[in-house]
């Protein structure tokens, strides 16, 4: 499912909002200022930390005290409690072109596939791009001088393709961990006289948790004795089946070296782009993402953006995360200067301020100083939470997260020494059963904690555990990037257990009620408009603001539910203890006599079954 899209407007497809009747009076509130920790939330909450962390975690995200949640996900997490939060900081929105989303359906054409070209070492990857860059530049401009600037499109009988100029899967998983998805279309190189390797698997699993098809090119079929069937044959154990035998899989077979069957690998892309049903608004302020970026003596900062909606415009007031400027140049891989880019079209423009990172989402605000003030006050926040060594959670991980509402789902990626035991840890793990939950094996191999494998734990939230193996350095640096900390084993007994403490941890918990204290009626006010409020006396224990109730009368229960207000005097408290008088009205219940005894319960959680 996609993550909800945040707009102004109303959203095109849900029911307009039933009429409420307001806000409730005992609705509180909570003002934040942009972000708030998890710690600082549940203060305001009048919870304890573990609690939000719990929800969080419900929810299929692990969290700290630390962590920085925004707006939207503080009121998502805080409507649980009854209370309402108020942002009372800067918001983007101000800044923001509003699009409705009517509006925007109502301008959608088609636009050009996005490619990456991933696989094993070798397989050829570089040697495609570059054939096909050279093969297949667009129509009148051959003969210009090529040059990198991170993407570039090709044309097959006029329809253009974009083709991502980094191979593998580093720099895919990367902007997936910064929350970009650029690529439509998976090209996964195979050299046939290779077949599949480590990385062609990492790809694989690589693409599929992201979602996007895989078409694949067997590459080197000009060497002497090669059969691409035989790799037909490996990728059906990875559901890569080919439509001649029943899937739905596009297999081309192609020579990057000699330029066999480009033109079959580019029109099986067309292909697939076709099913994909690719549209995008062209007539709109455009918006995009940064591919790569890099400082060019004498002319400063540039940037490649790939153009995702809209038109981008020479002279459009950008901002680039937390970099901006006016476009001054445009220029596309062929270094032709352009005036206008849409959807799909890579380009690479100047006129920045300061380099933006990969991955960063650019938008086209209306004034230079808009442009401005969202790039510093983005910085500042950036700067804020990197010094709290926090990374914050947007309300979309959370949603992506409870997509799958019915079944709680953890994602792991298993790294062992040797196969034996990797298959021998996949399979006990895949045994475990813990009611509610769904062990998901995202990527399981052989081999040190790489780089990547942090990245795919990144992106989908999860465990990362090795079973004697190490942490390679590049892999640490990203761990702690991405706040993601890699576990490492040396028995296979400890792995399940964790394994199992976290699904057990991930299941709604199961509450019993717990007596807290009783508290004796003394004399009932009626109070016109507000109710019954019951004058009384706590004999035992606590009363506390957040208790379930029951109205015992002669012994019997007579209603069972929410206290509405519990006061001292004129003051609304949390908890009264024995030997104390109070106010306490009931949430929807007025019956209430002199002489009632309310018996007052706390919800107190029983662990998960682990089986
Ligand atoms: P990458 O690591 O996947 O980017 O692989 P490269 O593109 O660098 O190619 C690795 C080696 O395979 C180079 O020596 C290429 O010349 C060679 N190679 C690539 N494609 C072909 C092909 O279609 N046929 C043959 N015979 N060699 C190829």
């Amino acid at each position: 499912m996609q993550p909800p899209i945040r707009r102004k407007g109303r959203r095109k497809g849900l029911p307009p909002k039933a009429s409420s009747p307001g806000p409730k009076a005992s609705k509180r509130k909570i003002r934040v200022d942009g972000l708030i920790s998890v710690g600082q939330l549940a203060h305001e909450l009048g919870v304890k930390a573990p609690v939000i962390i719990r929800k969080l975690m419900e929810l299929g995200t692990m969290a700290t005290v630390n962590e920085l949640l925004d707006v939207e996900t503080a009121a998502f997490i805080a409507s649980d409690f009854e209370y309402e939060v108020e942002n009372v900081g800067f918001t983007e929105d101000q800044f923001l072109q509003a699009v409705d989303a009517e509006e925007e359906e109502v301008g959608l054409t088609g636009r050009p596939p996005v490619v990456t070209i991933m696989g094993h070492v070798d397989h050829g990857k570089t040697t495609l791009l570059d054939a096909l860059r050279s093969a297949n530049v667009a129509s009148g401009e051959a003969g210009g001088i090529t040059q990198h600037i991170g993407a570039y499109q090709v044309e097959l009988r006029g329809q253009p393709i974009t083709f991502i100029d980094t191979p593998g899967h580093a720099a895919f998983t990367e902007m997936r961990a910064r929350g970009a998805s650029v690529t439509d279309i998976v090209v996964l190189v195979v050299a046939a006289d290779d077949g599949v390797q480590a990385q062609t698997i990492e790809a694989i699993n690589h693409a599929k948790s992201a979602g996007v098809p895989i078409v694949v090119a067997v590459n080197k079929i000009d060497r002497p004795g090669v059969n691409p069937d035989t790799i037909k044959h490996r990728l059906g154990e990875y559901e890569l089946v080919p439509e001649e035998w029943g899937g739905s899989t596009m297999f081309v077979a192609v020579s990057a070296l000699k330029r066999i069957g480009l033109d079959d690998l580019l029109e099986q892309i067309l292909l697939q782009a076709e099913v994909l049903e690719l549209r995008a608004n062209a007539e709109r302020f455009a918006e995009g993402i940064v591919i790569e970026a890099r400082q060019v003596k004498g002319i400063g900062p540039v940037a490649t953006v790939l153009v995702q909606k809209g038109t981008l415009n020479r002279g459009d007031n950008v901002v680039l995360g937390a970099a901006y400027g006016k476009v001054r140049t445009m220029t596309d891989h062929r270094g032709a200067k352009l005036k206008t880019a849409g959807p799909s079209m890579p380009v690479e423009l100047s006129g920045l301020t300061a380099l933006p990172l990969t991955g960063d989402r650019m938008v086209v605000v209306k004034t230079e100083k808009d442009a401005r003030t969202l790039a510093e006050h983005r910085a500042t926040e950036a700067r804020e939470a990197g010094l709290k060594g926090t990374r914050r959670r947007n309300v979309e991980d959370l949603f992506a997260m409870a997509a799958n509402s019915d079944k709680k789902i953890l994602h792991v990626v298993i790294k062992a020494d040797v196969g034996g035991s990797l298959e021998a840890l996949r399979g006990a793990l895949e045994a475990i059963h813990v009611e509610g939950t769904e062990l998901r094996v995202l990527h399981a191999a052989v081999g040190d904690i790489s780089e990547s494998d942090v990245g795919l734990v990144a992106v989908n939230n999860g465990l990362l555990l090795g079973f004697n193996v190490k942490v390679d350095p590049r892999a640490k640096i990203a761990a702690e990037a991405n706040s993601v900390a890699p576990e490492t084993y040396r028995i296979i007994y400890d792995v399940l257990d964790r394994v199992k403490f976290v699904l057990s941890k991930m299941v709604d918990p199961t509450y019993e009620d717990v007596l807290q204290g009783t508290a004796e009626v003394r004399k009932v006010f009626l109070i016109s408009k507000v109710g019954a409020i019951a004058g009384c006396f706590v004999k035992e224990g606590k009363v506390s603001r957040n208790n379930s109730v029951r109205l015992v009368r002669n012994n019997v229960v007579l209603w069972e539910g929410k206290l509405a207000t519990l006061k001292r005097f004129k003051d609304d408290v949390r908890e009264v203890t024995s030997g104390y008088e109070c106010g306490i009205r009931l949430d929807g219940f007025d019956g209430i006599e002199d002489g009632d005894v309310l018996e007052c319960f706390a919800r107190q959680e029983v662990a998960g079954a682990v089986g």
